[in-house]
């Protein structure tokens, strides 16, 4: 079947995914094979920017790329590699720096949160971060980035930065990616308040058993409101609600959404039932995931494989870049 592009997307190395990384960006990888051709890179070097050691970074590009497959992302259909094992990424980085203004770099938000969080670590690869993003789509010419609401400024940037490199050189050999915004931007944690994320510690990770899904489900805060049992509860403002959206049936939704406001059901039963749904969602995956570890080989080969195909692709876009630039070749 005639594809309708090619797709770019990248994840930083964070080990074992849990379920903000499924609903925000693995699940719509999963389905965007079907119609694109796919390239996914487990993005390494980003992660440097930010790391104070690499002990885990093997690990973690491992755990992650073995929760992709579990979870659908086919290796025959779709390029899945290890952003480092490209080599031509730092060449695109490095001549994209040059048409990459500094103090719109500095500038930008995440650049600002960055340095808040971490003022004792502002290197040159953070501030570069946007550039080379910016690289990872131009190089694989994506025609479509998946993407979080939050990450749109990024590929706007990336836009910006393929229309100045293509009018420096007086060229169109790099393509401008569209972005596809995932419909569910932001999931939020067990706290109820805050983005699902392993470094708050409020995440359900989706290799955990049933048995230990339940219990992360079972402290999963819900109304502030509803002190007891008896109370009327508001679905609205309630984070196991929005995920029963997801996982329950339209039936069992709208049932919770009209017991809980009457005080028909309580927290304990309506997060019991959201637990069941939840691992009958995630058994296959959790089925492929276990048959997957036991050949770890085989994720290296994918990944070693993966780099391969990304590289044909890379190097024939760099001779266009280098010829572009003026550079010999
Ligand atoms: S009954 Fe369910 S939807 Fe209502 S507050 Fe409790 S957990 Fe949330």
């Amino acid at each position: 079947m005639t594809k309708k592009g090619r797709v770019f997307s990248g994840a930083r190395p964070t080990g074992r995914q849990h379920l903000g990384n499924y609903l925000g960006a693995i699940r719509n990888y999963v389905a965007l094979q079907a119609d694109y051709d796919c390239v996914y890179c487990v993005v390494d070097l980003h992660a440097l920017t930010t790391m104070e050691t690499t002990r885990d970074l093997k690990n973690n590009t491992y755990e992650m790329a073995l929760d992709w497959l579990a979870a659908g992302i086919d290796p025959q259909e779709s390029i899945v590699f290890i952003q480092s094992q490209v080599r031509q990424i730092n060449e695109l980085f490095l001549i994209f720096s040059m048409v990459s203004p500094l103090g719109k770099l500095t500038d930008l938000p995440t650049f600002k949160e960055k340095v808040r969080q971490a003022p004792h670590n502002v290197n040159l690869g953070l501030v570069g971060y946007p550039v080379l993003m910016a690289a990872d789509i131009a190089l694989y010419k994506a025609d479509l980035v998946p993407v979080g609401i939050d990450q749109a400024p990024h590929i706007e940037y990336t836009r910006e930065t393929v229309r100045s490199f293509n009018y420096r050189y007086s060229t169109n050999v790099l393509v401008e990616p569209g972005m596809k915004v995932t419909e569910i931007p932001k999931v939020l944690g067990t706290d109820g308040q805050q983005k699902m994320s392993k470094s708050l510690n409020n995440h359900i990770e989706l290799a955990l058993t049933a048995e230990e899904t339940q219990k992360v489900v079972m402290t999963m805060v819900t109304d502030p409101q509803r002190a007891r049992r008896t109370d009327p509860g508001n679905p609205d403002v309630c984070n196991v609600f929005s995920l029963h959206k997801v996982f329950s049936s339209p039936e069992e939704v709208d049932t919770i959404n009209t017991e809980c406001r009457n005080a028909g059901i309580g927290c304990v039963d309506c997060k019991k039932l959201f637990a069941r749904n939840l691992n009958a969602h995630l058994a296959p995956f959790r089925e492929k995931r276990s048959a997957l570890a036991e050949k770890p080989d085989y994720i290296w080969d994918v990944l070693h494989d993966g780099a391969q195909r990304a590289g044909t692709i890379a190097e024939q876009t760099m001779q266009e870049v280098r010829a572009a630039v003026g550079l010999p070749e």
